[in-house]
């Protein structure tokens, strides 16, 4: 069952929040209707009551519907090397309650921790002192993004805000730490201002030791004393009583004029633990997003990560052609950058020996990575078909029947069946509102013909890559 209910609150909360504050809770007991569970430290069992309770008795529930408590306890650090067993031993534990069905939180634990706790939460989290604006290089993929975070940086006390939020999204690797740095640093050179750089996952730590300490208040109020706050990783605010206090902070802020800048994985429209009226607060500023990093600007990060490397390796060195070959092969993600430039750099430097083509090849191979399927749009397929085809996007979508329109428009239902993961009926209202036997036929009639038809298959190969591009 244990494993079941991990793989449950696996699946219900995501991987991140998982293995932050569930991977080492451990099954003590189950006895009659109730389950006895541990964690090592304080602060997990009391993040776990206040944000997780309910999560945690669904879960069981779902495997064991007769549960009807969950206990949890603080284990000792002898027990902590032992594994978990399945024992029977009477319960003694703090009870996460559980009032009727609705099992009720517990925030104020008994813990006591260190007064020091929310003011160190309020400290902000670390800097990296390489992410500036000097090291960002500028390409297509987050010109806005740079512009609208050099403007929110370079305010003075008391301008006028310009979009507040600002809300950056992008995928992993992309800039939206270095930028969000990179707007600190440049703040804080201003001995006037304050700029807050917090992680939403320190954020809610701040919130929750703060809380703790009962010194709730003082936190809110430090919080709202600051000109910009940044806050990265939105996407792992947990919990209700930490998103409605992020919810109060950032409308106290806002209404009282000053900045705050955000950074996520996804657009605030797909933050779906956040309730409705943030997310549309969150929309209402300046909601930018980066794209992936094209071959130039993969291009400039490299030479910029050599050129930082060769600030304390004078000898090291990557010729063009390597340089080439990295933006060419090593695909979208900034940090594979980093990394490919760090390996060549070792490897140089250990092997006193001249970085070449054939070293790179063999050195970063496994950052070499097939194009990640990228998200093709429906509305891209419909572009780029209608262009080969030279018919418009508008003919793909209407009724008209005639032989130059019917082969395009069953050539894009195809690629739009393959390269995406719509169903039928989404497919077929997306053109034009078709019945989904009408995509089926298309899809049905391209596969057949692609067979045999070398010029449709090289029309369709040569469709394909271009929306790989
Ligand atoms: P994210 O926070 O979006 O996951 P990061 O900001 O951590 O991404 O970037 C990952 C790596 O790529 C970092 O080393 C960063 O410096 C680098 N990087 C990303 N975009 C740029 C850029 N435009 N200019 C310079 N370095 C970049
Ligand atoms: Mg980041």
């Amino acid at each position: 069952h244990w494993t079941r209910v991990k793989g449950r609150l696996r699946s219900s909360v995501g991987e991140d929040v998982f293995s932050s504050w569930f991977a080492r809770m451990d099954l003590e007991a189950v006895q009659d209707e109730s389950v006895h569970l541990s964690v090592p430290t304080r602060f997990l069992k009391s993040w776990i009551q206040a944000h997780y309770a309910e999560r945690v008795l669904d879960a069981w529930r779902a495997e064991m519907p007769k549960v009807s408590r969950v206990d949890l306890t603080v284990r000792s650090a002898m027990r902590n090397v032992a594994p978990a067993k399945e024992v029977t031993a009477p319960v003694e534990a703090r009870r996460i309650e559980s009032t009727g069905n609705r099992p009720a939180a517990d925030i104020r634990s008994t813990a006591t921790a260190p007064v020091s706790a929310s003011h160190e939460a309020l400290g902000g989290s670390p800097l990296d002192p390489r992410l500036t604006f000097a090291s960002f290089v500028l390409g297509r993929a987050n010109t806005l993004a740079h512009a609208a975070a050099r403007q929110v940086a370079e305010g003075r006390r008391g301008d006028p805000v310009m979009f507040n939020p600002l809300y950056i999204h992008a995928g992993v690797g992309l800039g939206k730490t270095h930028l969000l740095q990179a707007v600190t640093w440049a703040g804080n050179s201003n001995p006037e201002r304050k700029v807050l750089y917090l992680t939403a996952e320190k954020f809610m730590y701040g919130f929750v030791a703060a809380l703790k300490t009962q010194t709730a208040l003082a936190f809110k109020e430090a919080l709202r004393g600051i000109d910009v706050l940044v806050i990265d990783d939105l996407q792992f605010l947990q919990g209700k009583t930490t998103q409605a206090e992020f919810c109060h902070t950032l409308n106290a802020l806002i209404d009282a004029g000053r900045q705050v800048v955000i950074a996520a994985d996804r657009p605030p429209s797909d933050l779906e633990s956040l309730d409705e009226r943030m997310r549309s607060r969150l929309a209402g500023g300046l909601v930018v997003e980066m794209s992936t990093l094209g071959e130039e600007l993969r291009l400039g990060i490299l030479k910029s990560r050599v050129a930082a490397a060769r600030a304390h390796h004078a000898t090291f060195d990557v010729p063009e052609p390597v340089l080439d070959y990295l933006a060419r092969t090593i695909t979208h993600n900034g940090r594979d950058l980093e990394g490919a430039i760090n390996r060549l750099l070792a490897h140089s430097k250990l092997n006193a020996t001249a970085v070449t083509l054939e070293m790179a090849e063999r050195e970063v191979r496994d950052l070499i990575r097939p194009m990640e399927p990228k998200r093709i749009k429906i509305e891209d397929i419909q572009r780029v078909v209608a262009r080969q085809y030279n018919v418009s996007r508008s003919d793909l979508l209407s009724s008209r029947r005639t032989a130059n329109v019917v082969r395009p428009r069953q050539v894009a239902m195809y690629l739009a069946k393959t390269l995406t993961l719509r169903s039928l009926p989404e497919i077929g209202r997306r053109f034009g509102g078709r019945d989904h036997t009408t995509v089926l036929h298309a899809v049905r009639k391209i596969e057949a013909l692609v067979g045999k038809d070398n010029t449709l298959q090289d029309e369709v190969e040569s469709l394909k890559r271009q929306l790989a591009e």
